[in-house]
């Protein structure tokens, strides 16, 4: 997708700082942290949300989880606790129209979120 930011990103275009790839999945860290950790793990593939997964998804979406408990481990977060989520569409505050899950941690976290 020509228009996407995170297709901008996942292709080297745009800069950002990655914190792991691999042929599926990149998670980097978010421009403006909302956490102490705020990183942002991306599905290579377009897909604009969850709306649009379909079961050839499931496996890396899937992965996508495990991998962001092993970051949250590195970064020290994983004992204290810390959150993986997606936001779809308006309502969810989505302004980035590609799939991605913010991996939060590093504070309290309220619930359920403002
Ligand atoms: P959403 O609001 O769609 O759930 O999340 C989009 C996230 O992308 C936001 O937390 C925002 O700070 C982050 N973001 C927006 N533009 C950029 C960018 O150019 N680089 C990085 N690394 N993150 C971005
Ligand atoms: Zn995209």
């Amino acid at each position: 997708m020509d228009s996407c930011l995170f297709c901008k990103i996942i292709a080297g275009t745009i800069p950002a700082t990655q914190v792991y790839a691999d042929d599926d999945l990149v998670v980097i860290e978010d421009i403006n942290p909302g956490a102490p950790v705020h990183l942002l793990a991306i599905p290579r593939k377009h897909t604009v949300n969850c709306l649009d997964l379909t079961e050839s998804d499931d496996r890396v979406i899937g992965k996508l989880f495990r991998v962001a408990a092993g970051i949250a481990r590195e970064k020290g977060v994983a004992e204290s606790g810390f959150r993986v989520v997606t936001n779809t569409n308006t309502d969810a505050g989505q302004s980035v129209f590609h799939i991605h899950f913010h991996i939060l941690g590093g504070r309290s976290l309220a619930w359920p979120p403002g």
